[in-house]
């Protein structure tokens, strides 16, 4: 994709702090970080949404970024991590190239989400939305 960012990252065309590559990802730096050590874990292929991405690929990426979680821990010190993975501009994402955030969290970090819990109206609403989208899988 020549208008993608991450595509240019990863042909060297825009620079990147790098932190790990294998034949099919890339981890780098976010340049805006959540909190500092914040990394994306991405395939080299151009790839979006995660719905539309072999499930290969995703195997390998998760793995990656079970690598990447694990190596924050030891190198950083730090509590634990948010594993964020964005799928379209409603969600909050704004590179079009598939990407999960791996965020190192420390107990005192002091950021905290907006994760505002709400209600169903009813067990009804909440079961007819369970069937739904159990009746649309894909085997
Ligand atoms: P998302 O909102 O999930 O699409 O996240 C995109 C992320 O890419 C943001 O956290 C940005 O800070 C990060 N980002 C954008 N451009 C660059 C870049 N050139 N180098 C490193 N990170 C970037
Ligand atoms: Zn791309």
């Amino acid at each position: 994709m020549s208008d993608c960012i991450f595509c240019k990252i990863v042909a060297g065309e825009i620079p990147c702090t790098r932190v790990y590559e294998d034949d099919q990802t890339l981890v780098f730096m976010d340049i805006g970080p959540i909190i500092k050590g914040h990394m994306l874990v991405i395939p080299k292929q151009h790839h979006d949404p995660i719905t539309e991405t072999p499930d290969d690929v995703l195997g390998h990426l998760i793995a990656v970024v079970k690598k990447i979680a694990a190596a924050q821990k030891k190198a950083l010190k730090c509590d634990g991590c948010n594993i964020i993975q964005n799928n379209g501009v409603c969600s909050g994402q704004a590179v079009p190239h598939l990407h999960f955030h791996v965020i190192p969290r420390f107990e005192k970090d002091g950021h905290t989400w907006n994760w505002a819990a709400k209600k169903y109206d009813d067990m009804q609403e909440m079961k007819q939305l369970a069937e739904a989208v159990a009746s649309a899988l894909t085997p």
